[in-house]
C-alpha cells in the first residue's frame, strides 16, 4: 500500500511515522508512506499557500493552486483509490474505516491549516473526507498520523502475529479482554488463576467473558450495533 501525504509542516509527520510498528512496516516494504511539503508546489515566490479569505473575516484559506498542482503530478504517476481531506466536519473515523482503507492500494492524504482549503479543493479535487473527533486541531498532520498509522497496522504481515490485530479491540465490536504479564504476583495483586492453567479453551472462552464483561461497562452502545 503506499500513502501520499501532503502537508506544510513535513517535520511534524516524519517523526510519529518513523518509529515502532510503521516504520518497520515502511522498512519492509508493506507500506510506502510519502510525505510531501504543498510548498514545493507553489509557484509563489515567497513560497505561501494560503490568501485571505473571500468576503473578509478572520484567517487565511489555503489555495488551490498548489493542491492542484500536487494531485495532478501524483495521480499522473499511479491511480489513487482515494483523495482524502482531514478535516473536523468530516465522516468520523473509526475502526472499521480503518479496515476498508486498509484494503485499498493508493491513497493521497492532505492535511489542512489556516480556516481550512478553499472549497473548490474539496468539491471537485477531493473523493473522502475524514474528521479524527468532534474537535478542532491546528491542522491536519495528527489526523493524517492517527489515520496512517490505524490503516498501516492492519496490513498482512505489519504486526508479527497475524491474529493480533483481529483481538483488539472494535474488531469484533466488541473491547479488548484484559491482558497479564510476569510477575503472576505483585505485591499481592494476583493475575487472574484462569490465565496460569494452560486450559487454552477454557483462557479463550474466559477472555471473551471478560471483553463483553468490559464492553457492556464502557461502551454499551457498541453492543447495541
Ligand atoms: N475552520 C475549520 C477548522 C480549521 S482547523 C472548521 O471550523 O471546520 C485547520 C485544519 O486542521 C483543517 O483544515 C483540518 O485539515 C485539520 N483538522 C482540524 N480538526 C480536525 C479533526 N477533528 N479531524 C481531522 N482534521 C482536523
Amino acid at each position: 500500500m503506499r500513502i501520499d501525504i501532503i502537508t506544510v509542516l513535513p517535520d511534524l509527520l516524519e517523526g510519529p511515522l518513523n518509529h515502532s510498528i510503521i516504520n518497520r512496516a515502511r522498512k519492509k516494504g508493506l507500506a510506502e508512506i510519502v510525505i510531501h511539503n504543498l510548498r514545493d508546489y507553489t509557484t509563489d515566490a515567497y513560497k505561501s499557500v494560503d490568501d485571505y479569505t473571500y468576503g473578509g473575516g478572520a484567517g487565511m484559506v489555503m489555495t488551490i493552486e498548489p493542491i492542484f498542482r500536487i494531485f495532478e503530478q501524483l495521480k499522473s504517476e499511479r491511480n489513487y483509490n482515494e483523495i482524502i481531506y482531514t478535516s473536523p466536519d468530516g465522516e468520523s473515523f473509526n475502526q472499521s474505516v480503518a479496515n476498508k482503507l486498509s484494503t485499498l492500494q493508493n491513497l493521497i492524504i492532505l492535511c489542512g491549516h489556516y480556516k481550512g482549503v478553499d472549497q473548490r479543493v474539496r468539491d471537485f479535487l477531493i473523493t473522502r473526507e475524514i474528521s479524527i473527533g468532534d474537535y478542532v486541531l491546528s491542522g491536519g498532520e495528527l489526523a493524517a498520523g492517527v489515520i496512517t498509522d490505524a490503516v498501516v497496522r492492519l496490513l498482512p504481515g505489519v504486526l508479527s502475529d497475524e491474529t493480533s490485530a483481529l483481538t483488539d479491540s472494535f474488531q469484533d465490536k466488541i473491547l479488548a479482554p484484559p491482558v497479564y504479564t510476569r510477575p503472576a504476583d505483585f505485591k499481592g495483586w494476583k493475575v487472574p488463576d484462569i490465565l496460569l492453567s494452560g486450559n487454552t479453551k477454557e483462557i479463550e472462552n474466559w477472555r471473551h467473558e471478560q471483553a463483553l464483561e468490559r464492553t457492556r461497562k464502557l461502551r454499551p452502545d457498541l453492543l447495541k450495533t
